[in-house]
């Protein structure tokens, strides 16, 4: 047997050591690397070539109150002002009375692609009359679904170009995100088609754009409920609706204005040990369904109402993926009070919602920087080295300068510094 591992068969230590040899880290640099690794690590089991754990901070999403009840909802990000926002955009919703929800059936959907198609037409008319062979056949490859109450239920075919066909397949996968039920199902049934009509097959795979797993989020705020300063209540409530207006019309805006509604999004999402990026995907496109990129969120003035809706392709998952492996989760689910998919998906749209709320309101007020300075004087007072002890000092003297860049911050450490000394 050959002596030679390939990197992803070596051990951990021996991975680091590889880092030493070649001189890309130093033994001080190893050494912290190794020092990030808890006692019971999963990262060896979870990815591919491990060698570090790379931590998020968690905070608490408050003053949530969503279908008549209180939530404190986790989230984890890297970015400051994300859940003073959502807790401040939470608040004004709560104070009129909290959100409602409500969700549009759970199915994810999958692709059978078909390729090299001699006349199209003809294949699909082919194709329908095995439908509910095919739904069985889906069935048959993940039969524990079913005892679960879920299962395949129903297929559409589409045509593509003349020589590619779609066979979307939807799936009730219960609690889970699904990928790997569905994926074994859509393997089955591009088998049987292959088999049944010698077709060739591209691929089979879900698709992130879940259209047929819908959250929406609605709240109504009295408009004197957004007064400030001298601006009227009805003055920022018509500002925030002719914000949600432009990102309806422009894509520049549109991309910021998701953005903003995607920190909360993302957060939760990352917090209840879902795949982010499977949830960024299907709400991107989701924004794009009507041929252009668009703000999720629409928010009208009514009466004397603020009124605002979202609706965000969800599918989300209670179990399975890194759900059941990694303990935080389960605290996390135990801070959310919730036990099923559905239930998150509601919390999630929310926080969007609040999220969207409270950027939209500082921008058509006092402008966003003014929130966010605090907080980002306190990441440039750690960037440019100020210990624990020196951070608050730091952010005060930056707080107090004009100039807060990280030139001038590393000067004022320093003069804070001397001033101790
Ligand atoms: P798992 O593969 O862990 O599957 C979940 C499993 O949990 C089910 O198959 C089922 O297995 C079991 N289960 C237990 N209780 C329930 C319940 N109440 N309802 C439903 N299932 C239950 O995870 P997923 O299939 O959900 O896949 C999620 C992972 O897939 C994520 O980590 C994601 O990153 C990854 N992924 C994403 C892709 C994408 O987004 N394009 C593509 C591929 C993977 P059983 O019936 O056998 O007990």
């Amino acid at each position: 047997m050959s002596g030679f591992k390939k990197y992803y068969q070596k051990t951990w230590n021996e991975r680091l050591q590889v880092l030493e040899e070649k001189h890309l880290l130093n033994v001080n640099e190893i050494t912290y690397l190794r020092e990030l690794v808890s006692a019971n690590s999963l990262g060896d089991t979870v990815i591919e070539n491990f060698i570090t754990e790379y931590s998020l901070p968690e905070g608490l999403g408050l003053n949530y109150l969503i279908d008549g009840q209180e939530y404190v909802i986790p989230m984890v990000t890297e970015e400051p002002s994300v859940v003073a926002a959502s807790c401040h955009g939470a608040k004004i919703i709560k104070a009129a009375g909290g959100f409602k929800t409500k969700l549009v059936e759970r199915l994810m959907i999958g692709q059978v692609l078909l390729e090299n198609v001699v006349e199209a037409e003809k294949l699909i008319a082919k194709l329908e009359d095995y439908t509910a062979q095919m739904l069985k056949v889906a069935n048959d490859a993940h039969p524990s679904i079913l005892k679960r109450g879920g299962g395949a239920r129903w297929i559409r075919l589409r045509i593509l170009d003349h020589d590619l066909i779609s066979v979307d397949l939807a799936v009730d996968v219960k609690q889970a995100m699904g990928a790997n039920m569905l994926n074994t199902m859509l393997e089955a049934v591009a088998n049987f088609i292959q088999r049944k009509f010698n077709q060739d097959i591209l691929m089979s795979i879900l698709s992130n754009y879940a259209t047929s797993c819908l959250a929406t989020a609605q709240c109504e705020i009295p408009v004197d409920k957004l007064a400030k300063g001298n601006i009227s209540g009805l003055q920022v409530a018509k500002k925030i609706a002719q914000a949600s207006r432009v990102a309806q019309l422009d894509v520049y805006r549109a991309a910021t204005h998701n953005k903003g509604i995607m920190n909360g999004v993302d957060a939760v999402v990352l917090a209840s040990g879902n795949d982010w990026r499977a949830i960024e995907a299907g709400i991107h496109a989701y924004a794009a369904r009507d041929g252009q990129y668009r703000g999720l969120s629409n928010w009208k003035v009514e009466a004397d109402k603020l009124i605002g809706e979202m609706t965000l392709p969800l599918p989300l998952g209670f179990v399975g993926g890194s759900i059941g492996i990694v303990p935080l989760v389960k605290i996390n689910h135990k801070l959310l009070q919730i036990n099923n998919a559905e239930h998150l998906e509601r919390i999630v749209v929310c926080v969007g919602l609040a999220q969207n709320l409270a950027a939209l309101n500082a921008l058509v007020t006092e402008g966003i920087q003014k929130g966010h300075m605090h907080l980002q004087m306190k990441s440039l007072a750690v960037t440019v080295g100020a210990k624990l002890t020196e951070i608050n000092m730091l952010v005060n003297l930056l707080e107090k300068d004009k100039v807060r860049d990280s030139a001038n911050a590393k000067k004022l450490l320093e003069q804070l510094r001397k001033k101790e000394n």
